[in-house]
Order: C-alpha cells, then sequence, then structure tokens
C-alpha cells in the first residue's frame, strides 16, 4: 500500500488531508512539526510526503533540504500559504517535486499526489507483469513466452526486470552496472552489451522485426511494448 506523511501544523487542515487520503486507499500519517516528520518518515518510510512550508520549529524547506542531503528521493508535494515566487523557485531548487498554494482544493491535492507517484513510480512493481506474448513472475524470476519458459541467467532477469517495470524509459549502461550489478563489482559498460544481447537473442524477435529492447541511440537500452500487471 501506498504511504504517505502528511507534515501540516494546522490540525483541521492537516485532518482534513489525512481524511481525503485515506479515503482515496493511501495509507498515512501525519506530523504537525518538521522533527517529528523527519522521526516519522525514518521509522515507517512515505512513498510521498505533503510537505507545508511554514511549520513552528523546523520548516519545509529546512526538511527538504536535510532529506536530500542524506540522498533520500521520497517524492515531495510542497504547501505554500505565501504563493511566492521565491518560496517556490526555492522549493522546487531543493529537491521538491510540484506545490501547491494555498488555499487549494483537497480534489487537487489529491491530483497532484496522484500525478508525482505516476511519474515517480511508473509501475507499482506488481509481481506478476505481462507485455506483449510475455509473461514475467518476478518473484519467481520466471520469464515465459507465450508456452515456453525463457532460460534467463540471474543477471539477465534482473536487467529485464529493471526495463519491463519502467517502461517506454531509457536506462544508460551506467544506471543499469549500477542497478544489476553488485557495488563492488567494476564490469565495463560493454558487459552490459553483451548481457543485453544474450537477453534480446533469448526474447526473439518482435512481429515487426524489432527487437523488444531497443537500443535509444548511444545512451543506453528502453523496453517499448506496453506492460500490463496481470489481475488475478
Ligand atoms: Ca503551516
Amino acid at each position: 500500500m501506498t504511504h504517505i506523511l502528511v507534515v501540516e501544523d494546522e490540525p483541521s487542515l492537516c485532518q482534513l488531508l489525512v481524511n481525503n487520503l485515506t479515503f482515496e486507499g493511501f495509507s498515512v500519517d501525519s506530523a504537525g512539526d518538521g522533527l517529528p516528520a523527519l522521526a516519522e518518515h525514518a521509522a515507517h518510510r512515505a512513498d510521498l510526503i505533503v510537505l507545508d512550508l511554514m511549520l513552528p520549529q523546523m520548516d519545509g524547506f529546512e526538511v527538504l533540504r536535510i532529506l536530500r542531503e542524506r540522498k533520500d528521493e521520497v517524492p515531495v508535494l510542497m504547501l505554500t500559504a505565501r504563493g511566492q515566487e521565491t518560496d517556490r523557485l526555492q522549493g522546487l531548487s531543493l529537491g521538491a517535486d510540484d506545490y501547491l498554494v494555498k488555499p487549494f482544493s483537497v480534489l487537487e491535492l489529491i491530483a497532484r499526489v496522484k500525478a508525482i507517484l505516476r511519474r515517480t513510480r511508473p509501475l507499482d512493481r506488481p509481481p506478476v507483469l505481462r507485455s506483449g506474448p510475455f509473461r514475467f513472475d518476478l518473484p519467481r524470476l520466471e520469464a515465459r513466452r507465450a508456452d515456453k519458459t525463457l532460460d534467463l541467467t540471474p543477471r539477465e532477469f534482473r536487467l529485464l526486470e529493471i526495463l519491463i517495470t519502467h517502461p517506454g524509459r531509457t536506462h544508460s549502461r551506467k544506471e543499469l552496472l549500477q542497478l544489476a550489478w553488485e557495488p563492488d563489482a567494476r564490469p565495463a559498460a560493454r558487459t552490459v552489451d553483451v548481457h543485453i544481447a544474450n537477453l534480446r537473442r533469448k526474447l526473439g524477435e518482435e512481429v515487426h522485426g524489432q527487437p523488444w529492447i531497443t537500443t535509444v541511440g548511444g545512451e543506453g537500452y528502453r523496453w517499448v511494448a506496453p506492460v500490463e500487471a496481470e489481475t488475478v
């Protein structure tokens, strides 16, 4: 379940947001100041933080600065009462994903929250995915084309998993090396190409003669076909 942390010191607004986000199906926690918010996030990691700018002790800018300093990329939707251009710019430059100026409608806030989540988490890594003739059972590390199980190495499966859980997104060789190899391994970028070549061979041809994994310029690789979660 997607978990949202609401940081807002005005109790009535805070409760309104918590109620509405809960109604939308999110699990929601709240905090009334910066420090408790950071503690709450550390104890129960949020998938998104709705962060009011003006807080009693530690303001939203400070919370955001600390998060980003810790390399925490949790998406942040900032709330500002002032609506001044400088606040908005400062928030965005500190790494906020979006902002809303008070007063705002709750519907608008929910729409923004969903838009940020769609952008930052294209697929919620459901266990079984389908794309074209393929079926990928992620927990079981099993890939099938039609009725045939593909004989993939764990590394090939991992590369495939990265690509199919972010369809349409290009991953550079460097990124794939970071995501699919152990941190202390130092394979050459060419290693990625070799694994992708093997993977393509095992996946087989697409109907129009295009590989399922396309090469994007000199940049990297991308899974182009639409991917859907299998509904049980
Ligand atoms: Ca406030």
